[in-house]
């Protein structure tokens, strides 16, 4: 496979599309609660078009996607476009991140339709604060996804964001989730992704300090090797079934070995999370231009991609990091 590196060396083989700028919870640390301005549908991607941007990526060497949002399930026809990337050749992973609210009833069709993995956001395993957080009383909805992830036995990750004075009395029983199932528990560091919606931090949670909070519980735990182009620090607790990655999404720490491209509901080309977008795929697209010069301007971006996300955002013409997370696609 002739894979596009990228001008640091980087071979490129992994896409995070999102599929929809629209979300069934208005996390605090996401979006704000009201007004919030969707995006228009003739301003989507159709679904012809994101497969249409796979299939032309997956030429140059592109072998993982992730579909996530906005939420991806409140968008209709996912389950269509599932099947038809399901059949794409050389799409060796089709994986999803969802919040689970509307996710437990369709569980039972993942493995036929080729998901590898899910990763279910949950900030904690409280009712009344999951309430607090995503300002919607999902959390029953939400438990019951990760169940039906555990019966159909699909790799499940549970993302949870750490988050001071709102959840950092979740991270051990978080933790201890390890214990009976076999489970990767990822705490990650809050980025400033909120679409405006500010907020005060009191202090913040890195992934060092995340780590301390770990070994005043369990002082026995291990370092486990990071897979290549990981984005966490793994660990394990001895005994335990499942496995604990700490992100450090804001300290920015895994830039060096970035594999991934990101496509906005929009159809904005992000060669990184802290970037504003390169160019537009939509407009290409609806422009008339063939594979074969998409392809072109694609490698292109890839030839002047910023070395780390600190670079990123400083070359951004757009002023500072406060777009939401689900514009971008978490
Ligand atoms: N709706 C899906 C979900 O909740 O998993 C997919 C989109 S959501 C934007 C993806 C992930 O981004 C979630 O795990 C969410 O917690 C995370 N996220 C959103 N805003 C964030 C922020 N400001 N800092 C860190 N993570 C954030």
């Amino acid at each position: 496979m002739n894979r596009v590196i990228d001008n640091h060396g980087r071979p490129i083989s992994y896409l995070r599309l999102a599929v929809t700028d629209r979300c069934n919870l208005r996390c605090f640390y996401c979006m704000p609660e009201e007004g919030i301005k969707y995006v228009p549908k003739p301003h989507l991607l159709t679904w012809e078009e994101m497969e249409r941007t796979i299939r032309i990526l997956v030429n140059m060497g592109v072998d993982k996607v992730r579909l996530t949002g906005g939420e991806p399930f409140v968008r209709r026809g996912i389950m269509d476009f599932l099947e038809e990337l399901n059949k794409i050749d050389g799409l060796r992973q089709i994986n999803i991140t969802t919040n689970g609210v509307l996710t437990a009833p369709l569980i039972p069709e993942f493995q036929r339709l080729g998901i590898k993995s899910v990763n279910l956001s949950l900030d904690t395993l409280d009712r009344q604060r999951f309430f607090d957080i995503t300002r919607r009383d999902e959390f029953q909805n939400v438990w019951q996804t990760f169940e039906a992830l555990q019966e159909y036995n699909i790799p499940t990750k549970l993302n949870s964001v750490v988050m001071s004075g709102k959840n950092t009395d979740d991270i051990i029983p978080m933790a201890d989730l390890t214990r009976t199932h076999n489970v990767s528990v990822r705490f990650i560091e809050e980025m400033p992704f909120n679409g405006d919606g500010a907020h005060e931090y009191q202090e913040f949670w890195n992934y060092r300090k995340i780590l301390e909070e770990l070994k005043k519980t369990y002082p026995g735990i291990y370092k486990l090797p990071d897979p290549p182009a990981s984005t966490s620090y793994n660990y394990q607790i001895p005994g335990h079934k499942g496995t604990i990655g700490i992100i450090a999404a804001f300290s920015r720490t895994f830039c060096g070995t970035c594999n991934r491209l990101r496509i906005t509901p929009q159809g904005q080309f992000k060669t990184c999370l802290y970037d504003d977008g390169v160019f537009n795929i939509k407009d290409l697209l609806r422009q008339g231009l063939d594979d074969a010069s998409v392809t072109q301007r694609i490698f292109e971006a890839l030839q002047h991609r910023a070395k780390d996300g600190f670079e990123a955002e400083a070359r951004r013409t757009v002023g500072l990091v406060s777009e939401s997370m689900s514009t971008i696609g978490g």
